[in-house]
């Protein structure tokens, strides 16, 4: 599967808000933080004119699109199967993305980013229900659970991520092993021996609207694929 290889925060610019793509630095070191302000990239990007009702679904579109890190024809995939479900279409389109299974990774904790996720799946450490799932656009459901393999246990950028992610709180719809929290939670200094803690989470429920991590407007990306 394709995946954008160009210059991460040169997207954040294009959409002038944040999209979370570079984990810890995101909160830390980010150009868009500068007091100086943000301003689309190329030689015109100060120059813009007043934006277009197209272009202002375009926009909502694209910034869905590049914080889940997908290309457009999965996108419109899952736009399609969002579309056919019950329910709103825009709501089950945003439910869908945040339930990709390189997202709940991220969620949970296991990495900052999602690229950083994304690889965790596709090199084969991450197990749901016990067995092994290597495809990112892979779709959790309620009561599924997410197991990272043994091997990451004395990784310091998984227990820094998830250390982060216990700070900031897990979304209510999915737990993270209780064991996790209070030792990560306590612990100043990292790695930790986390002996027989298993890295581990579960579906609680479907994530509530308020509760996916999509700041967009998902009338508007509906509204543009259905003309
Ligand atoms: Fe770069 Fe992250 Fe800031 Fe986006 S949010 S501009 S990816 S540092």
């Amino acid at each position: 599967m394709g995946r954008y290889i160009g210059p991460v925060c040169k997207r954040c610019r294009r959409e002038t808000t944040k999209l979370f793509l570079k984990g810890e630095r995101c909160y830390a070191k980010c150009p868009i933080d500068k007091p100086s302000g943000v301003f689309p990239p190329g030689q015109h990007g100060r120059m813009r004119s007043k934006m277009t009702e197209y272009g202002k679904r375009l926009r909502e579109k694209q910034k869905a699109k590049k914080m889940a890190g997908m290309l457009e024809s999965q996108f419109f995939r899952f736009f399609e199967q969002a579309r056919h479900a019950h329910g709103k279409a825009g709501e089950n389109l945003l439910r869908l993305l945040e339930t990709r299974l390189d997202n709940v990774v991220r969620r949970l904790g296991f990495s900052s980013s999602i690229n950083g996720a994304r690889q965790l799946v596709s090199h084969g450490h991450v197990k749901v229900n016990g067995k092994r799932v290597d495809i990112s656009s892979f779709i959790v459901e309620v009561g599924d659970v997410i197991t990272l393999s043994d091997k990451l246990k004395s990784s310091l950028s998984v227990q820094r991520a998830m250390s982060n992610r216990i700070s900031r709180e897990v979304p209510g719809w999915l737990e993270l092993n209780p064991q996790l929290i209070d030792t990560l939670g306590r612990s100043k200094d990292l790695p930790v021996d986390l002996g027989d803690i298993k890295l581990e989470g579960k579906v609680r429920f479907a994530p509530k609207r308020e509760e996916m991590s999509f700041p967009v407007n998902e009338q508007y990306i509906i509204e543009l694929y259905s003309k």
